[in-house]
This record gives C-alpha cells, sequence and structure tokens, in this order.
C-alpha cells in the first residue's frame, strides 16, 4: 500500500515553508502548488496532475478547512480537483478543468473520490478571506482563457499560474490564427495590470520552473517581449528547448507535440513560446 503522500508511481510530493501558513508543495512533474493557511481556513492553490491524494497531503499540514483554487483550466493544474466536493475557478476554466492530456490521468480522474465536483466562478476582484488574511482575485486570461493570478495582501506575494513564469510562458496559439495577436496583446495587458499592482507584492510565485522571482525585470523583460511579437521583431532562437520543455515537442512525444512545431524567443529573462504555422 502506499501512504497517503505518495503518488502512484512511488514518488513524494515534496513540501517547504516559505513563511509561517505558507508552504510550496512540489510533485515530481515539478509543478508548484501554494498552501496559504489563515487564522480561520486555508487555500491549496492548484491541485496538480491528479497522482496521489493531495488533499490528504496538504490536511497532513493543516488542520484548517482546505479550499482548493485553480489559476487556469490546464489539468496539470486541476487534476486533484475531485479530491474535493467543490473547487474555485474562473467561470472560463469550467470546461477544460476536466479534459485530461493523457489516458492515465483519464484513470486517475475517475478513481477521485468526487469526480463530479461542483465548481465555483472567482470573478476580478474577488476576495477570498481566510481569516484577517486576504486574497485578491485578478482576471489575467492569455496563455489560458481561464486564468487568475492571486494577490496574498498578507505574504505580499502575487501567484501567477502559466503567465508569468521564469522558464517560458506557452501561447498555445498559432501566429498565422486570428487571435494571435490579440492573445498577445491581452498578455502584454495583463502584465502591465500586474506591474500596476506592484506596491503591494514584493515576489512571484508561479507554477512551474522555480518560485519567489524577484518582479524586475521580469514584468518590463515580459511586456517588452510582447510588443516585440507585436511588431515582428521578436528573434526566434536557435532551439525551442527551456525549462522542462523538449528541444523537439512534435517528434519527443510530448504531450506539447500535438500542437505542431514551436518555436521560443526571449527578451532579457523573459521567453515566450508559440507555434510558428
Ligand atoms: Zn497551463
Amino acid at each position: 500500500m502506499h501512504s497517503f503522500n505518495i503518488d502512484q508511481a512511488g514518488y513524494l510530493y515534496g513540501k517547504w515553508m516559505m513563511r509561517p501558513g505558507f508552504w510550496a508543495i512540489t510533485n515530481r512533474w515539478l509543478n508548484f502548488m501554494y498552501l496559504l493557511i489563515g487564522e480561520e481556513s486555508a487555500v491549496l492553490i492548484d491541485t496538480g496532475c491528479g497522482e496521489g491524494n493531495i488533499r490528504s497531503f496538504v490536511e497532513s499540514i493543516t488542520n484548517k478547512s482546505v479550499k482548493a483554487i485553480n489559476t487556469h483550466g490546464h489539468f496539470d493544474h486541476t487534476g486533484g480537483n475531485g479530491c474535493w466536493p467543490e473547487v474555485w475557478m474562473a467561470e472560463a476554466a469550467f470546461v477544460d478543468c476536466r479534459r485530461t492530456f493523457e489516458p492515465l490521468q483519464e484513470r486517475l480522474a475517475a478513481e477521485k473520490p468526487y469526480p463530479d465536483f461542483l465548481m465555483h466562478a472567482l470573478r476580478d476582484g474577488d476576495i477570498v478571506d481566510l481569516g484577517k488574511h486576504n486574497l485578491e482575485i485578478l482576471s489575467i486570461p492569455a496563455h489560458h482563457s481561464g486564468s487568475i493570478a492571486i494577490l496574498d495582501q498578507k505574504n505580499r506575494v502575487l501567484f501567477t499560474g502559466d503567465e508569468f513564469e521564469s522558464g517560458q510562458v506557452l501561447m498555445l496559439k498559432r501566429r498565422t490564427d486570428q487571435e494571435f495577436f490579440s492573445t498577445i496583446a491581452r498578455h502584454q495587458a495583463n502584465i502591465q495590470k500586474l506591474k500596476s499592482r506592484r506596491k503591494d507584492y514584493d515576489f512571484i510565485c508561479p507554477a512551474h520552473n522555480g518560485c519567489m522571482l524577484n518582479p524586475e525585470p521580469y514584468l518590463d523583460d515580459f511586456i517588452a517581449l510582447d510588443q516585440q511579437i507585436l511588431d515582428g521583431t521578436a528573434v526566434i532562437q536557435p532551439d525551442t528547448a527551456g525549462f522542462g520543455f523538449p528541444p523537439d515537442p512534435v517528434s519527443s512525444g510530448s504531450v506539447f507535440g500535438m500542437f505542431g512545431k514551436q518555436v521560443r524567443v526571449e527578451h532579457g529573462l523573459a521567453s515566450i513560446i508559440y507555434i510558428d504555422n
């Protein structure tokens, strides 16, 4: 028998304390999830790929009731949702949050205690109160149409999901698609919105590829990189490989291969990957 915090492949969940009442949690896929514990309740930001029992794991850290929130609808952030009877996310994530990437995930989702979990919508400006500890929801759709950032006013940290991270932001859109440029423009506007709140946070915690980013120079580098893509001046790198991203997703069998040929563009510390056909 596996103990509660070991996944089906025998890997332990990892955890570390960032501050009292603020934990980072990871799995073998190097997703970063975050547990925030207030005086009355707790929130888990993202629920991972669905392996093991993430709910038992976080309940071994706190005895407060834990509410699960998804930063967006991709399954590597929503796989453990079925451990809870209800989950919170942007309404635009409702459909995708049940869409698995591979057959293993489908089985894991079906085996959860609440496979038909209820979904509650979070909107821009909503406040989630953990007891003298407010989380503010900021809508930032681009990488996914149901993306939110979560501003922890007490810890002065901003959680950005997959919309802002150090490895690469995936824009799963074709450059030739009509909505490509509007998506890039929206990403840029979202980063400007996060920058406008800069006095409210000291660091940024994304869902992949390293946490606790210093906001500078990332914020300005992403704004500039989005502008270069819009202007057609972004320089495509000689290979696409990145943090946890295979050099050739199409022939490597990576789940990203289904999207076709992808390219990486960079400016300073910002990287974006998009589909170049
Ligand atoms: Zn994603």
